[in-house]
């Protein structure tokens, strides 16, 4: 029997019930034909992985250190905007990082492979092996030597166990789900239109499960994004009548992480927009017709997005006796180092960081990846002239939540609110920082300047 994982990738249930067992038969591939070298694995090419490989092979890749990322995926799109690419903003396809052609350019080696687990006393990773859609094998299981790893491979959906969720919730984890996601959202409407009966009861409807950023920025996004796809020819949707966003959320109200202001605001606009909320009310379970709230109620839908917390990958769970939280998440000190092993270091939404004075994990967001992968490039230059790591210091730069083009609202550093254009532009800016981080300032201008240009001649919205 076979498990389809995410990313077009069939692995055998086999190679990874067994993994230890196999990957202890297998020799270690060389990572650089200068076996000197101090070696760097990066486990995930996301926000924070993909940054700091890019600027460990730009300052060392030549010379003294070899750096390897291994990412179960060929592409690397940045995580907050899978939403737009759910909604059809963003073309998955064409605005991704090819890790090959990257890594060539950026002078660190780039594997294929979902890690599956690690051989801390041999300081090995043990990567599964990668089939085509045809279940041919494309790389055999490897295991690649370290001595410096550093896990970044973020996080999942967390569906708290909810029947129903994996099977009929669409979660926006990966590029795939989010172009599937899209995909639907186009056949709905498409079949809609089409149709000689009454729409049925929850069709044209969408459910997004929780009210996070993610959920929040998203039920804008689709609310754009279908409104749009009605007005191109479809004659017998109408918007206004017919399409239905709710977003369920268990907590009192929308963006529990936010401050109270800013999550007003959002609540304003998106049900002046006509999307529906519901707070204080749990989905106890999912169905092919819609989402159960309790005993009573149901919302029939068409469309469920799950986006109601999130969980580091379970493999992290056992990953050779590291310390974990009850998320999965591997815990570190303020330098970032796994607790109990000098060797591993963990960044972005797979690390539970607790900074000296403080009480809680430090957030899973973009920009705790980012200043973390930033550090670790300064900590590691010095681990590898046998000097001791500095500590992490992490600076909350606010929030901002982006409303698709109806509207942004931020709370900056010292509680100072922002609105409208400029908190739309620092929203945009966090991208642009990402992107200044893995192409460098020049490509990144040339790149923004063809977008402007761009926009001009193609729709809005990805509509195939
Ligand atoms: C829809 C959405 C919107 C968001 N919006 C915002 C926002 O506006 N602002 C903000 O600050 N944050 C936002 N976030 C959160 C933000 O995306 C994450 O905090 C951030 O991406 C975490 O970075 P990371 O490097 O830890 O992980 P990721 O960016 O998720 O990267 C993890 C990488 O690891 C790879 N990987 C995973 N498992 C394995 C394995 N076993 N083997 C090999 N590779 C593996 C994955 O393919 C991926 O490339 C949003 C998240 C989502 C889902």
């Amino acid at each position: 029997m076979e498990i389809i994982t995410p990313g077009m990738r069939l692995v055998p249930e086999a190679v990874l019930a067994n993994d230890a067992a196999l990957f202890r038969k297998i020799p270690e591939t060389p990572s650089h034909p200068d076996r000197s070298l101090h070696r760097v694995v990066i486990v995930g090419g996301g926000a924070g992985g993909l940054e700091l490989a890019t600027r460990l092979g730009r300052k060392f890749g030549k010379r003294r250190v070899s750096i390897t990322l291994v990412d179960r995926n060929r592409t690397h799109v940045w995580k907050p905007l899978l939403h737009e690419v759910a909604s059809g903003t963003l073309n998955a396809s064409t605005d991704a990082v090819e890790y090959i052609a990257h890594a060539s350019r950026h002078h660190y080696r780039y594997r294929i492979g979902e890690v599956v687990g690690i051989d801390r006393a041999k300081r090995q990773v043990f990567v599964a092996p990668s089939f085509d859609d045809d279940g041919r094998q494309i790389i055999p299981p490897r295991v690649l030597g370290y001595d410096t790893l550093v896990m970044a491979v973020g996080s999942v959906c967390n569906d708290f166990g909810t029947p129903g969720a994996i099977r009929h919730a669409i979660a926006l984890d990966t590029a795939a789900q989010a172009a599937r996601f899209n995909q639907r959202m186009i056949n709905a409407c498409l079949r809609a239109n089409a149709q000689y009966e009454p729409l049925l009861p929850g069709q044209l409807h969408c459910v997004v499960v929780g009210a996070g950023a993610t959920g929040v920025e998203l039920a804008a996004e689709l609310h754009k994004s279908m409104r749009e796809i009605a007005s191109h020819n479809l004659d017998n949707i109408d918007f206004d009548k017919l399409i239905r966003i709710t977003i369920v959320e268990a907590g009192s109200r929308i963006l529990p992480a936010l401050p109270e202001q800013l999550a007003r605001a959002s609540a304003h606009l998106l049900r002046d927009l006509g999307v529906q909320i519901r707070c204080g009310v749990k989905v106890t379970e999912v169905t092919a017709e819609g989402v159960r709230l309790g005993e009573k109620l149901f919302i029939a839908a068409e469309l469920v997005v799950w986006s109601a917390g999130i969980k580091a990958p379970d493999f992290l769970k056992d990953l050779d006796g590291l310390e974990t939280d009850g998320i999965n998440r591997l815990v570190v000190d303020e330098t970032l180092r796994a607790k109990g092993d000098e060797n591993v270091f963990a960044i972005g939404d797979c690390a539970n960081c607790v900074l000296p004075g403080e009480n809680n994990p430090l957030p899973p967001r973009a920009q705790t990846a980012h200043q973390q992968a930033d550090h670790l490039v300064k900590a590691i230059a010095a681990r590898v002239k046998g000097q001791q790591a500095p500590a992490f210091r992490y600076r909350d730069y606010g929030s901002l939540v982006s409303l698709a083009d109806y509207g942004s609202f931020g709370n900056l550093i010292g509680g100072l609110k922002i609105g409208g254009l400029i908190a739309r532009l620092m929203y945009r800016s966090l991208h642009k920082m990402h992107l200044k981080a893995v192409h460098g300032t020049l490509k990144t201008a040339l790149d923004t300047f063809a977008e402007i240009l761009a926009r001009r001649t193609k729709p809005r919205v990805k509509l195939h």
